[in-house]
């Protein structure tokens, strides 16, 4: 296909501004959308366009004063009892007709279980393409939003030739802005009338996930992550002893999920979680990029591999070559020495 045909000769100058979906739960902003706000403020000042927070529920008005803080130059704020809990058949209508009406030029939403719920079905409301996953976005010389995410080997770089241009990234893939309190968004309420019997599903229960804390790896500041390297699932105690020690979560490849060797909430990659603790300590994982797509935000890495040309071993802040079996447990004793 060639590029005139990628980017059809289509008029969208009535679609502007960079919208962010500020997802919350419980009255409680989830750190994905303040962190969507920080690269949809650098999209949003290279397009010299506004950046705006849609923030759904009720009773969240207080959120704003966040969203604003964080980078927002204006929140969009549809509060209804029925946006209270989340329902996609609810969320769906209140965006789409938002999208509708203020014809945005990005919408970008978080990759959180709800977001990779809503944000496909959205698009197709919208007759829009949609792109999940991403790492990174730029803008094109023609203004275009470029979305970046790992194809195998290579980066792609995808454009969408319709409007909204929709993206999901998923949580840690962004740093936060610092916040600013005397930023002062402006807050616009809008009405979207939702009835009960558009809603197909109703939540019977809320049952946490995890409360394992080797598992709750998203909020770690320490990770020690294990590999096939390990080779058994038994090994594994190796990894849970140094976590201990550490005082980390634990967490793997996609390699040692499919093998059971973890569960697949402690899995960090493209089709895992994304992380970004302090600290990373990378044992017997080659570095593969579906892998390190979800941990090269980590402030520290620390990697264990016997073979000296693996690739985890380039992004590493330090490098252990060697048998992690024997170098893992002088490890154990070492710190445990230390914290004698
Ligand atoms: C569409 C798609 C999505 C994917 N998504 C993900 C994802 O989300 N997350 C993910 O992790 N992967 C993902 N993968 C798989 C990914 O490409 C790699 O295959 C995987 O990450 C490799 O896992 P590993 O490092 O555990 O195993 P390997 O690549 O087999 O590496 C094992 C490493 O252990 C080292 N080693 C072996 N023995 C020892 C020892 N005794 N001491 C020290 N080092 C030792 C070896 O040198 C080697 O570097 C995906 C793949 C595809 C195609």
């Amino acid at each position: 296909m060639s590029e005139d045909t990628i980017k059809e000769i289509t008029d969208f100058s009535g679609y502007k501004g960079v919208w962010v979906f500020a997802e919350q739960r419980d009255e409680r902003l989830k750190n994905v959308g303040l962190e969507l706000l920080s690269v949809g403020r650098r999209l949003a000042d290279k397009l010299r366009e506004e950046l705006v927070a849609v923030l759904l529920g009720h009773k969240v008005e207080e959120l704003a004063d966040e969203l604003s803080a964080y980078g927002a130059d204006k929140v969009i704020l549809v509060e209804n009892e029925l946006l209270k809990r989340y329902t996609v058949d609810a969320y769906v209508k209140a965006l789409a007709e938002l999208s509708l009406k203020y014809k945005p030029s990005i919408l970008l939403i978080g990759g959180t279980l709800k977001g990779r719920e809503l944000a496909p079905r959205l698009a197709a409301r919208l007759g829009t393409g949609i792109t999940s996953d991403c790492t990174d976005f730029d803008i094109d010389e023609e203004g275009y939003l470029v979305q970046i995410k790992p194809f195998g080997k290579l980066m792609a770089e995808i454009l969408c030739r319709t409007r909204p241009q929709m993206a999901t990234a998923k949580p840690n893939i962004f740093k936060k802005l610092e916040q600013d309190r005397s930023r002062k968004a402006a807050v616009i309420r809008e009405e979207v009338k939702i009835s009960p019997e558009e809603i197909h599903t109703k939540v019977i229960k809320v049952i946490e996930v995890t409360n394992n804390p080797y598992e709750n790896i998203e909020n770690a500041e320490r990770i020690v992550a294990g590999g096939r390297g390990l080779g058994s699932k038994e090994n594994f105690k190796l990894i849970y002893e140094l976590a201990d020690v550490v005082g980390a979560a634990v967490a793997g490849t996609r390699s040692v999920v499919d093998r059971g060797w973890l569960s697949a909430n402690q899995q960090v990659g493209q089709s895992g979680k994304t992380v970004a603790p302090k600290l990373y300590i990378a044992v017997g994982i080659s570095g593969g990029a579906y892998h390190t797509v979800g941990m090269q935000n980590s402030e520290v890495i620390v990697a264990i591999n016997k073979d000296p040309n693996a690739p985890i071993l380039q992004m590493a802040t330090y490098g252990v070559v060697g048998d992690l079996f024997k170098i893992v447990p002088l490890l154990i004793e070492k710190l445990k020495r230390i914290q004698r």
